[in-house]
């Protein structure tokens, strides 16, 4: 049973002890299912599932398209994903990439944009996706190239995305593409592309390490109208960059569901593996271990509520959502090994949760920034402080 401590934290609210109290609850009816041998039939089952219980009106904003609240909350998806996270991971994904899919719509997308998807996404009857990364513009990203040519009343895409979440069963996709009002970062916009649309294509899925609807993307000759721009024409890059801004701390609240999981695990396995005349729990390394990860969690976790807390209540958040990520994610990995290592043998066992943990944890490091671009972030916003 993972310590919820936490929760009484004054960064929380009495609402979100009970939300994580009802997911809770639901997660360990629902969840737990394990490896699935067809995982984009698992992960559309999961937003369907997701989406019936209501759990997906917390990843879109606006009462009137289906969310739960007026605006996204932040210590809501944190607290939604670090559940998910604890209970199975692919429904942490299939929850977090409704959000992140659809966040800019959310944030950015005219009225007409929200009636047509948001309610979809919140009920779990639309999948979405979103597509930033380029095979040469991934850490670099306002070096993408993908374009898109105005043509009339629409525009026109060519090129590739890779990366991508969701992709292959997504119903539609954020594309964010170079339309050259200015150079660089300031030149590029977001378009919603529907599943289907001539000219687009899923050129390459990828296989990874803990495995996920991931694809490569090709658009040749994709007509979108230019209705399907969220919000205004080259300024893209903000949109994306407002996305992350929203979902990165909550990239850490799935590391410390996956952290706080394998810390059970370890807990449970030190107290009944049988060892030297007594069990793993009585040697002192072992219990040097348990500190340091129980630690690390914690201090994750306050810099994760932080952040999120900092971000509800309307504050910038870029260096306190970089610390949280950055310190989150590399804790959990350290946290993982650590219950790996506790397990012996029976550790790399496959199918053995912390051995899926193990396998689920490595990419929060890369994704939506890796370590070492949030470290960039968080010294950049150091120097910049005023002396
Ligand atoms: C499982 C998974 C799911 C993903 N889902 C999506 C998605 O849904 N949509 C999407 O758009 N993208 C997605 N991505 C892409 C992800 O955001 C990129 O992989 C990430 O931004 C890194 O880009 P890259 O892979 O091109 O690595 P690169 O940019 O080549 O970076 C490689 C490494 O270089 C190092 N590095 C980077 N910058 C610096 C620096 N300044 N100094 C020193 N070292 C540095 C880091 O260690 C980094 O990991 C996903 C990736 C994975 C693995």
């Amino acid at each position: 049973m993972a310590d919820k401590a936490y929760l009484d934290w004054p960064f929380l609210e009495p609402r979100h002890r009970a939300l994580e109290g009802e997911l809770d609850a639901w997660a360990a009816a629902h969840l737990g299912g394990g490896h699935a041998a067809d995982v984009d039939a698992a992960c559309r089952a999961l937003v369907r599932h997701l989406g019936d219980a209501g759990w997906l009106r917390y990843a879109v904003g606006g009462t009137q398209y289906g969310g739960m609240g007026e605006a996204l909350d932040t210590r809501v998806l944190c607290l939604i994903r670090e559940t998910l996270a604890r209970h199975e991971g692919l429904a942490d994904f299939a929850f977090a990439m409704q959000g992140l899919g659809s966040g800019a719509i959310s944030l950015f997308g005219s009225a007409g944009q929200k009636e047509a998807y948001l309610p979809r996404v919140a009920r779990g009857a639309a999948i979405a996706a979103f597509a930033l990364s380029e095979p040469q513009a991934g850490s670099d990203v306002a070096a993408l190239q993908c374009a898109a040519v105005r043509d009339g009343g629409d525009y026109v895409l060519d090129g590739e995305k890779t990366w991508i979440s969701n992709g292959g069963i997504a119903d539609f996709y954020v594309v964010f593409a170079r339309t050259g009002e200015a150079p660089g970062a300031r030149g590029i916009s977001a378009f919603i592309v529907d599943a289907g649309t001539p000219g687009f294509t899923i050129a390459e899925r990828i296989e990874v390490i803990a495995p996920h609807p991931l694809a490569r993307l090709r658009f040749d000759g994709c007509r979108v109208p230019a209705a399907n721009v969220i919000g205004v024409a080259g300024q893209g890059f903000k949109v994306a960059m407002a996305t992350l801004d929203v979902f990165r701390t909550s990239v850490a609240a799935a590391a410390l569901g996956f952290a706080r999981r394998a810390l059970d695990e370890a807990l449970a396995r030190a107290r009944s593996r049988p060892m030297f005349g007594g069990v793993l729990a009585d040697l002192q390394l072992t219990q040097a271990k348990l500190a340091q990860m129980a630690t690390g969690i914690d201090a994750a976790a306050l810099l994760t509520y932080r952040a999120a807390w900092l971000r509800d209540s309307s504050v910038r958040v870029t260096k306190e959502a970089a610390m949280a990520k950055m310190t989150a994610t590399e804790t959990a990995q350290q946290v993982i090994d650590a219950a790996v290592q506790m397990f012996g043998g029976q550790g790399v066992v496959s199918g053995e949760t912390v051995e899926s943990l193990y396998r689920e944890i490595r990419a929060l490091r890369i994704y939506e920034g890796a370590t070492e671009v949030q470290q960039l972030i968080i010294a950049r916003e150091l120097l910049r402080e005023p002396v």
